[in-house]
């Protein structure tokens, strides 16, 4: 493949695309990138193309802020006009959002190749929009790259292995990240300075299933106050919980910061006692970053974490979450373990498109 459109959205795909990116410019492979505008401010989308280099989105359909059916259908309809005129080999796109599932229809019904990375991960929870974008995606894909012995799993049981598809598991590339920028964070950050506490817990919330129910983000808030009174929590805040937590009059004790670039999050990571998050993404740079988590969900895509002991999963229930804490403040673990790679997902991932045919 020689020219590839490329279609992101969200802010983990900007951070996974960033490694590819730069692959493609080293093999002479033409992208032309697609953002949706399913995140569009400054802290959670333009930051990331600044930071990381990645390169200017060629079209910006500025679609967000409307209902899941509503978002995916006018992605789906502007994603087609695009391909209609690019025209490329294949289509790539990442993880599990509203603007994966429309960019991969898009190219399936136009015949265009649909290459996913990320494929194969699954939570068994048909209740999170993310996995109705996942397991819809994988189907119509003809390429995908898996990032873990549990993903290329999932697929055969699903009977991937009797669709004419390909399959790899090439080690994940947010891993390649997390090593590519590490040293870059390390010299450009200050968010150390900024929030001038050396011992703190890094929080993050924003998965629909908190989110959306009273009841859940109420629990996580009051744990999340009674983890601040023995060591301090910061929240770099998503805009929707902000504004859910605003609407429903909730007072948090820890400390709330605007969304912070990857760099500044590669050192509230890096620095942190303990993580606790309701993220996929973060669940892993945790592990990167030789921290335990404690995850806000009841499942996990990432079940080598949990089943090795670096995550426990906590649902919103804050006694859980209490006891949890308490078990792995103190919690000493060999980090060193490879599950996901070497750091070279995406140059594997890169090469393999440059020959396919
Ligand atoms: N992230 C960031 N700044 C933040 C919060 C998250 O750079 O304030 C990064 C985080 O390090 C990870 C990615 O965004 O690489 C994860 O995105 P998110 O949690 O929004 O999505 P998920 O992984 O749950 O799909």
């Amino acid at each position: 493949m020689k020219k590839i459109v490329t279609v992101v959205g969200a802010r983990p795909q900007f951070i996974k695309a960033a490694t590819l990116s730069r692959q493609f410019k080293l093999l002479g492979i033409e992208e032309v990138i697609i953002h949706t505008g399913q995140h569009f401010d400054t802290n959670m989308s333009d930051i990331f193309f600044e930071e990381m280099e990645i390169p200017k989105p060629t079209y910006q359909l500025d679609i967000h802020s409307v209902s899941h059916g509503a978002m995916t259908g006018r992605m789906l309809e502007e994603v087609e006009k695009v391909l209609q005129v690019e025209m490329p080999d294949g289509v790539l796109v990442y993880g599990d959002t509203n603007s994966t599932l429309a960019g991969a229809l898009a190219a399936a019904k136009l015949h265009i190749p649909v290459i996913h990375v990320e494929a194969g991960l699954r939570s068994f929870n048909m209740n999170m929009p993310e996995e109705i974008n996942r397991i819809l995606t994988d189907r119509i894909s003809n390429i995908l790259f898996c990032p873990t012995d549990s993903a290329i799993q999932n697929l055969k049981r699903e009977g991937f292995d009797n669709l004419p598809v390909e399959i790899f598991k090439n080690g994940d590339v947010m891993l390649d990240a997390a090593l590519f920028y590490a040293d870059k964070a390390e010299k450009t950050s200050d968010i150390l300075k900024q929030i001038g506490i050396t011992k703190f817990v890094l929080a993050t919330i924003h998965r629909q299933e908190n989110t959306d129910s009273v009841e859940n983000i109420r629990n996580i808030v009051e744990g999340l106050n009674e983890i601040n009174r023995q060591i301090p929590v910061i929240v770099p805040i998503h805009p929707r919980t902000r504004n859910i937590l605003k609407k429903l009059n909730i007072s948090t004790e820890f400390r709330l910061i605007d969304p912070v670039g990857y760099f500044d999050m590669i050192m509230l990571l890096k620095n942190s006692e303990l993580v606790i998050t309701d993220s996929g993404g973060i669940q892993k740079e945790a592990f990167f970053f030789g921290k335990h988590c404690i995850t806000l969900r009841e499942q996990t895509e990432w079940v080598e974490l949990v089943d090795r002991g670096f995550n426990v999963l906590v649902g919103s229930d804050k006694i859980r979450l209490k006891n949890a804490f308490e078990l792995l403040r103190t919690k000493q673990s060999d980090f060193s373990i490879n599950l996901y790679g070497k750091g070279d997902a995406a140059e594997r991932i890169a090469q393999y498109i440059l020959n396919y045919k």
